[in-house]
């Protein structure tokens, strides 16, 4: 259902509050199948729960299989494309992301992730490129994408200076507040596994400190989150430490994304996975390979997604319906 622009518009005036509304915030679990969900669940119920819709999609690539680049993209720009291209078609061209469209919206647009920021699913939000390993090229699409904040790993492939050039407010810590222009970058590679984390957690205070950058902007906003590592717990058929990464690294972050909508109810919520990993089964704790499977993955929603989603791909449509009822006038 759409919400006439007007409405948010004149509360706002009346209300004097900041038009950060209208705005989406969407999280990727990479690897996160249906079973791996499972392990966020216990006794006290699971974040899913809190989404009163659902889907499951398919994400095969062009390739069958799909890894993180593909998957991305066709989140992120709607084409199914094949293994490692990055926001770019089979035959070359490059595809518009969710981001780029946001900005382009006038939307702050943000990036949190726990993997290297140059990786391949935040990659995809704003990268054009053919091949996931390429990190100096992505990098240097990064640093000419204009979105507002990024806060993550790979430090070694983002060098300060360029990052200043490009006018970005290079940090390697969350505090004090950030500038108009931010770059975070919390792990020269990716953030290690929860279990494993001295700091004990850096993915939700990151999500924590790109809210109030993004909320204060006074702009509408949409903010990519990923939490990457179920993927390679996956890839280490490794269930001890994917169950903690799916319960502090997924559970807490949707937890916390779900109270924080529930206070700003204009901003919606989808949660989604690139693809599974590991052909988990959780009721054994097993894994049945230690690679990317094409089995459906999930799609919740604190809003009605319209249309038909039965492809990866298709779900790009319906994120971008939501961009476009709020855009700003
Ligand atoms: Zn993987």
């Amino acid at each position: 259902m759409r919400v006439p622009r007007q409405i948010p518009f004149l509360l706002a005036l009346l209300l004097a509050v900041p038009s950060g509304a209208d705005s989406l915030i969407l999280f990727i679990g990479d690897g996160m199948g249906l079973e791996h969900m499972k392990l966020a669940q216990d006794a006290a119920g699971a974040p899913w729960t809190g989404f009163p819709h659902f889907a499951a999609v398919d994400p095969s690539s062009l390739c069958g299989i799909p890894d993180s680049p593909a998957s991305g993209t066709a989140i992120a720009t709607g084409h199914r494309t094949a293994n490692r291209r990055i926001g770019m078609l089979e035959d070359g061209r490059a595809a518009a992301s969710l981001a780029e469209r946001a900005r382009g919206m006038g939307f702050a647009v943000g990036i949190v992730t726990n993997d290297l920021l140059t990786g391949a699913t935040p990659a995809a939000f704003y990268a054009h490129w053919g091949d996931r390993r390429d990190h100096k090229a992505i990098a240097a699409f990064l640093f000419r994408s204009g979105l507002d904040l990024f806060i993550g790993g790979g430090g070694r492939h983002l060098p300060r200076r360029e990052a200043r050039r490009a006018g970005y407010d290079y940090r390697t810590s969350l505090g004090p507040p950030l500038g108009p222009k931010a770059l975070v970058v919390l792990d020269g590679g990716e953030m290690p596994f929860l279990m494993d984390d001295p700091v004990n957690g850096r993915l939700l205070p990151a999500v924590q400190a790109a809210l109030d950058r993004l909320w204060g902007d006074g702009r509408p906003f949409f903010l990519m989150v990923e939490s990457a590592l179920i993927d390679h717990a996956s890839h280490d058929n490794d269930a001890a430490r994917l169950e903690v990464e799916m319960r502090g690294n997924v559970r807490t972050i949707l937890s916390y994304l779900q109270e924080w909508v529930g206070r700003h109810p204009e901003t919606a919520l989808v949660a989604t996975a690139d693809h599974e990993c590991g052909g988990f089964d959780a009721g054994a704790r097993a894994f049945t390979d230690d690679h990317h499977t094409a089995e459906p993955v999930a799609v919740l929603s604190t809003r009605p997604l319209s249309g038909e989603m039965v492809q990866q791909w298709e779900l790009h449509g319906c994120l971008l319906e939501i961009l476009r009822a709020r855009t700003p006038r």
